[in-house]
């Protein structure tokens, strides 16, 4: 397994790359990959930067240049439906191109002659997800997140959703907006602008994928208030110790099937 980890931003990813054993930096089409060992996964992060081309290129490099295995996105988002609240997690069961709309050729948000509107994640990876986000809730997040911040941005028992993402090349920042888009598109739980683009690339070169986000805004007239802010101070944490539980957690699943495989 080569795991590749893609994040937007850099307050998401630097603590990743600061806990890489043997950290080697290539750079490749204006973006630095970093590979090493994390928790004793062979791993490559990237910063892909912001939207859909940004994220596929990153996504298509890191599986023709760097032949990773699997893609794990994570990030922040905006809330996408009334019940998911800010410092939430999501996990993507399934991700859509909000803004893509070839109507009346195409059905709307159906990418053309790929016959899909909906790109799954990868299932095991997503459950993996769960129980990964699942963990640093009930063990690290009382400690990992400083108390004022917890205070300032109303976290008390965050929650996690698994459903529809969607993605789009615009910071969804009006009420009207992301009210049409949760009426147009069901079970939808965040919306951000790089997951779907992943899950078409990795769809197309039959490669698993996964996206997991924390819920920094509820993509309204307040989304970009404080916005960074919450990226240093709570999500850039909540990506850390995910990760690291994630990372963990495969490890141990590959030691136990390789001694089942040899029969220990
Ligand atoms: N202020 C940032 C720009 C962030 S763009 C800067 O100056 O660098 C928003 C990033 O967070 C994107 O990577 C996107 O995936 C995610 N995101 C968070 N909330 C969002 C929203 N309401 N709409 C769309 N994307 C959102």
């Amino acid at each position: 397994m080569r795991l590749g980890i893609i994040s937007a931003l850099y307050e998401e990813q630097q603590g990743l790359v600061e806990a890489m054993e043997r950290p080697y930096k290539l750079i490749h089409g204006e973006r630095e990959y970093w590979l090493g060992q994390l928790w004793e996964i062979d791993a490559v992060c990237v910063l892909s930067r912001i939207g859909k081309v940004a994220a596929a290129l990153t996504a298509a490099t890191l599986v023709e240049k760097f032949g990773v295995t699997h893609i794990l996105f994570t990030g922040v988002a905006g809330a996408g439906d009334k019940t998911v609240q800010v410092g939430d997690i999501v996990v993507a069961e399934s991700l859509v191109q909000h803004d893509m709309d070839a109507s009346p050729l195409f059905p709307r948000f159906e990418v053309p002659l790929t016959g899909l509107t909906h790109f799954p994640a990868d299932h095991r990876l997503g459950a993996r997800l769960m129980d990964a986000a699942q963990s640093f809730l009930d063990n690290d997040f009382e400690e990992a997140i400083d108390p004022l911040e917890k205070a300032a941005f109303h976290l008390s028992r965050p929650r996690i959703h698994r459903g529809l993402i969607a993605s789009g090349d615009q910071f969804v920042n009006d009420r009207e907006h992301i009210n049409g888009l949760n009426a147009a598109l069901p079970g939808l739980v965040a919306v951000e602008m790089e997951g779907a683009a992943v899950a078409q690339v990795c769809h197309e070169l039959g490669l698993p994928c996964a996206v997991i986000r924390t819920i920094s805004d509820n993509a309204n007239e307040n989304a970009a208030t404080d916005f960074m802010r919450f990226v240093k101070s709570v999500a850039a944490r909540y990506a850390f110790h995910i990760v690291r539980r994630f990372c963990l957690e495969t490890e141990e699943t590959i030691v136990q099937a390789s001694s089942e495989a040899a029969g220990v």
